[in-house]
């Protein structure tokens, strides 16, 4: 028998997490499907210092397990496992995992994106422990420290400039000598003089893991081949970002970069809402994250009462709910 919701959310990051704190505390008993990553992003980091209530930080785990805390006080259900399919093509919408299949009226997309890696064993190793794929996030642990960027787009640029305000040094490490960053991008990181570039130029490792710190980078120009070991505090990999969106191509609208196309948290399809990195290319915060987690659970909320009022039987009567909705 699959399960029958009115809510589903799938992922439980900050902006999962924060969609169903307000659909259980509006008495909708929502379904969370986790992930495999439960918890999301901010559990591959460590100090969390910019999520607003907290002025001592607060470790990025405990900030999730403390929200998971919070949906569950309010009746929040949770399967840990990964959503394997969804049939967005009608209504309820239907939702499998490996073992529940789960119709569901209202869905609530929340799946994130995640940084793009080097794919070195030295920096996953070394993540959160001054490697970092945010310097909105963590330059600030950088003050008067050597640091690289490692990217030559919109992403490395702005974040070698931004480091600046806490770096001693700031060098970016790009793979060619031509930049896919914009023009004026480029020009604000040369024309900034702590930022260095390093062209042509790769990462082969990063030390030292037995500390369980960064103490300096393995880099080798890839036209002379020469390698050289330089003395590093923290490694910042801005190479891009990949939204978790593969479950909805062809179901769903999304932009170029496979992100969810939203109107406010609504999507290409009445009744599925979409909320935290999934969909935003530019903010990418836990606290926007929360923000837009937020508005989709009222949304959500707000659509299955125009729904339940335009069919006092309470049942869903989709022609009627649309009619409503574009009233
Ligand atoms: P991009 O995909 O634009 O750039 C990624 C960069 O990382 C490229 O230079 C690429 O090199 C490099 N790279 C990719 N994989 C590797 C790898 N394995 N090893 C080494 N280098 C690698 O990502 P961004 O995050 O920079 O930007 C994403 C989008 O967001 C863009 O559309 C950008 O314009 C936008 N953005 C806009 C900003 C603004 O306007 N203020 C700020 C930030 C982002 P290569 O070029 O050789 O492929």
């Amino acid at each position: 028998m699959p399960l029958k919701k009115k809510v589903t959310i799938l992922g439980s990051g900050s902006a999962g997490l924060t969609a169903a704190i307000y659909a259980a505390r509006a008495s909708l008993q929502p379904l969370v499907i986790q992930g495999l990553q439960a918890g999301g992003q901010l559990t591959i980091t460590t100090e969390v210092e910019n999520f607003p209530g907290f002025p001592n930080g607060i470790l990025g785990p405990t900030l999730m397990e403390e929200m998971q805390k919070q949906a569950e006080r309010f009746g929040t259900e949770f399967i840990y496992d990964n959503a394997k399919s969804v049939d967005l093509s009608k209504r309820p919408f239907k939702v499998e995992t490996s073992s529940e299949e789960i119709l569901t009226d209202t869905l609530i997309i929340c799946t994130g994106a995640n940084a793009k890696l080097l794919g070195l064993e030295s920096e996953s190793k070394l993540m959160g422990h001054g490697v970092s794929a945010c310097a909105t996030c963590d330059g600030f642990f950088f003050k008067d420290k050597v640091v690289f960027v490692i990217g030559g787009g919109d992403t490395a640029m702005e974040e070698a400039v931004f480091l600046t305000r806490f770096a001693k040094s700031v060098t970016l490490v790009h793979r060619r000598d031509s930049f896919r960053a914009s023009k004026i991008m480029v020009d604000r990181a040369k024309q900034t003089p702590k930022v260095k570039f390093l062209l042509d130029t790769v990462v082969e490792e990063i030390r030292d893991v037995g500390k369980g710190e960064v103490t300096s980078i393995v880099v080798k120009n890839i036209k002379t081949n020469k390698v050289e070991e330089l003395p590093a505090d923290g490694v910042f990999v801005a190479i891009g970002h990949r939204p978790n969106t593969d479950l909805f191509k062809g179901q769903i609208e999304l932009n170029e970069n496979g992100y969810i196309v939203t109107n406010g948290v609504k999507t290409s399809i009445t009744g599925v809402f979409a909320a935290g990195d999934v969909q935003d290319e530019v903010y990418k915060q836990a606290i926007t994250a929360a923000g837009t987690g937020c508005a989709a659970a009222l949304e959500a909320q707000w659509f299955l009462e125009k729904e339940e009022h335009a069919q006092p039987q309470g049942k869903i009567n989709t022609k009627k709910a649309e009619a409503v909705l574009h009233e």
